[in-house]
């Protein structure tokens, strides 16, 4: 079949549902109006629907004979950000807005269940979608999973989209091996001795003590990361203080990790560690680090990640192929892919004759020509992986 042609015929479609769902902007885990839609569209369109899987995310699951599971994966949750921008179809919930682009995977979801189950000639096996709620760090792709989204039936494969604004709208990137990082969010508390700020020598100065640890940080990535490998150590947050001529008691620092490779990640998690404890006892201040986990490093698989790739070249032109797009932002597919071999396609949604707004940005906004490009891909993709 004509994936390409049958896809465009969704355009208006597409756009309508993209638009509504951008209207009405639902926070993580609280996505029950798009739930329902999605519910309700699937059930129409002959599907087997789960609702209320972790709070808020749906599965639609359609059996056509024996053969392989393919789930593909979208994620529905919108950020707390006023919009900015003067459309039509600005958000008509304030402080909410679809700001990450999780709208036009909604529409995708639907654009993609709707030509799977009009062209069932096309394929043979068990479709799984599955519509996550909370993506923007309520984890909602764990919970899904604890609440068994993998297993009745297990997916051989799984795939994922991502609209990206950073590539112009027409290329694709899918990159076999890590493409967005492992997360994990920090926090130190450091507790010194506060006094007069005319005399530091009766304190322990947790502010200095703070600076020093922010600056002998830098040489974790610089100094204890082979220049060949990859990783962020960012101090997001340094409060303490709010006197001219006080030296506080106390100060804390917040910040995250970033890597490819949980090896790397380990030795990361230690050397932070290490500095913030060591820094603090040469000052004379005593520091308590807490880390938390918030998603493992994304991992495509090579096949899959091929077999995308060949659905790209050959839909759209070798060029519309970008090699090498990868992020040191984080995504919680990165837990269903950690179990499932798949891949993770970022669709280009980058308008072609101005600069793209940036992700969670005020002013983000998508070329709409992106989502029957996403569409076209997982369809045909699914197709050959259950052909
Ligand atoms: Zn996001
Ligand atoms: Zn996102």
């Amino acid at each position: 079949m004509d994936t390409l042609t049958l896809a465009a015929g969704l355009h208006e479609r597409l756009v309508a549902w993209r638009r509504d769902f951008h209207m009405h902007p639902e926070l993580g885990l609280e996505e029950r109006r798009s739930a329902g839609i999605i519910a309700e569209i699937l059930r129409g369109l002959g599907y087997r629907v789960q609702e209320g899987v972790a709070k808020t995310g749906v599965v639609g699951l359609l059996e056509n004979g024996p053969g392989p599971v393919v789930m593909s994966r979208v994620d529905m949750d919108a950020l707390p950000i006023q919009e900015a921008n003067d459309v039509p179809y600005v958000s008509q919930n304030p402080g909410c807005m679809h700001a990450c682009g999780h709208d036009a995977h909604m529409a995708i979801g639907l654009g993609v269940a709707t030509l799977m189950a009009q062209h069932r000639d096309a394929w043979r096996g068990t479709l799984k979608l599955i519509f996550q709620p909370g993506e923007e760090g309520a984890n909602g792709a764990a919970l899904m999973i604890e609440d068994g989204v993998l297993e009745n039936p297990r997916p051989d494969v799984a795939l994922a989209v991502h609209v990206w604004n950073k590539n112009p709208v027409g290329t694709f990137g899918a990159t076999a091996g890590p493409v967005m990082a492992g997360a994990e969010s920090w926090k130190a508390k450091i507790v010194g001795k506060g006094g007069h700020g005319a005399m530091p020598e009766q304190t322990v100065d947790p502010i200095v003590t703070a600076a020093l640890i922010v600056s002998a940080l830098q040489t974790v990535v610089s100094r204890n990361v082979s220049a060949l490998d990859t990783a962020v150590v960012t101090v997001g947050a340094l409060l303490s203080g709010d006197a001219f001529n006080v030296i506080p008691d106390s100060a804390e620092l917040r910040g995250t990790i970033r890597t490819y490779n949980l090896q790397t990640r380990d030795m990361v998690i230690r050397r932070v560690r290490e500095i913030i404890e060591g820094t603090a006892r040469m000052m004379g201040a005593e520091a308590t680090v807490g880390l938390y986990p918030l998603t493992p490093p994304l991992v495509n698989d090579a096949n899959v990640t091929a077999l995308v790739r060949d659905v790209v070249t050959d839909l759209f032109g070798a060029d519309a192929l970008k090699s090498d797009v990868r992020t040191m932002g984080s995504e919680d597919a990165a837990f269903f892919l950690q179990e499932i071999p798949g891949c993770f396609i970022f669709v280009g949604s980058g308008f072609a004759d101005r600069e793209a707004p940036a992700h969670h940005n005020a002013h983000f906004d998508i070329d709409e020509r992106a989502l029957v490009n996403g569409v076209a891909v997982v369809v045909e993709a699914l197709c050959r992986l259950m052909g």
